[in-house]
């Protein structure tokens, strides 16, 4: 399968601006894709990213009302719902979409995002688009269940208002998890970082992933300045995490590849360049004082890169 950042970025698109770059590593939010080897079309959440990887589909069969997705919500806050009434191959009758989330608040997921286009917030509702554009079917998902067709999708919740769901897409022996906005649970006991429950859960989750997107939207001090002696409003219960515990996961679930995303809309790339040697000192630091298996690539995802996962046929 292959896997490509459409938006990277957590909570409000951040386009770049005099004095504060982001084009190196993304403004728009969380928007992935993952091509099967089958050759179908999974999409995970549906941010301002998906406005442009609508535009890419638009000339794979899309364009011609001959596409067909699958699109995975981790949950339905604005950052991760709001590139849908942009999303063009949703204007195109015959294209077909299936929409998979949780239902909550006592609505399915389909009254859920027939909201985000009520009127007077948007000209064209859910059922306008429907009625002369693309087949919309909606699931909702219950947690514990598994999807298999092909490739087998499985959903956990993580820690976060509102709830949140994790997947995991498992293809051709290839693992892929998709772990995006997750609060840790655990606590620093002399430095060393102790997991919560949450985290043991992840970890098991992530067992030995090929690839993990994690989120990693503050720095240690951003998260908690006060554990630092440092002014600033905590992040605690925000339900977001950090890069050392992004790390800690990865080394202690033996992931091979960990890209940390839903990045703060205050990190220009500059900020997140130096936030990259933070992370790697730290990698390295753990790495050489553990007993870890396997040393996991560390970087911060980038809107617009591809991570290639090559099927597995033999096994020894
Ligand atoms: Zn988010
Ligand atoms: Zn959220």
């Amino acid at each position: 399968m292959k896997i490509k950042f459409y938006g990277v970025r957590g909570s409000l698109p951040t386009p770049s601006r005099p004095g504060f770059e982001t084009s190196k590593y993304g403004g728009n939010t969380t928007c992935l894709e993952a091509i099967l080897d089958s050759g179908e079309e999974y999409i995970f959440d549906m941010g301002s990213g998906l406005a442009v990887l609508g535009d890419d589909l638009m000339s794979k069969g899309f364009g011609q009302g001959q596409g067909k997705a699958k699109i995975f919500l981790s949950h339905v806050h604005w950052d991760h719902i709001q590139g849908f009434p942009f999303f063009t191959p949703a204007y195109i009758g015959g294209n077909q979409l299936d929409l998979y989330g949780e239902a909550k608040a006592e609505k399915t997921l389909e009254e859920t995002m027939a909201g985000q286009q009520e009127f007077p917030n948007f000209p064209v509702t859910l059922a306008q688009m429907r009625t002369y554009g693309a087949e919309l079917n909606f699931h909702d998902l219950k947690e514990g269940e598994s999807i298999e067709n092909g490739a087998k999708i499985s959903y956990m919740k993580v820690d976060h208002p509102d709830s949140c769901f994790s997947y995991k897409i498992e293809e051709k022996k290839q693992t892929f998890v998709f772990c995006t906005d997750n609060e840790h649970d655990g606590s620093y006991n002399d430095g060393k970082y102790e997991f919560g429950e949450n985290d043991k859960r992840i970890v098991e989750w992530s067992k030995d992933a090929d690839a993990m997107y994690y989120d990693a939207q503050y720095t240690p001090e951003e998260y908690d300045p006060s554990a630092f002696d440092l002014p600033g409003m905590s992040k605690k219960t925000w339900g977001h995490s950090t890069y050392e515990v992004g790390i800690d996961i990865a080394l202690e679930a033996g992931v091979k590849r960990l890209f940390l995303g839903h990045h703060d809309i205050r990190h220009s790339d500059d900020t997140m360049d130096a936030i990259t040697k933070r992370a790697q000192d730290y990698l390295d630091e753990k790495f050489s004082e553990g007993d870890y298996l396997v040393k996991p690539s560390v970087q911060f995802a980038k809107e617009g890169e591809e991570i290639d996962l090559e099927p597995v046929y033999f096994s020894v």
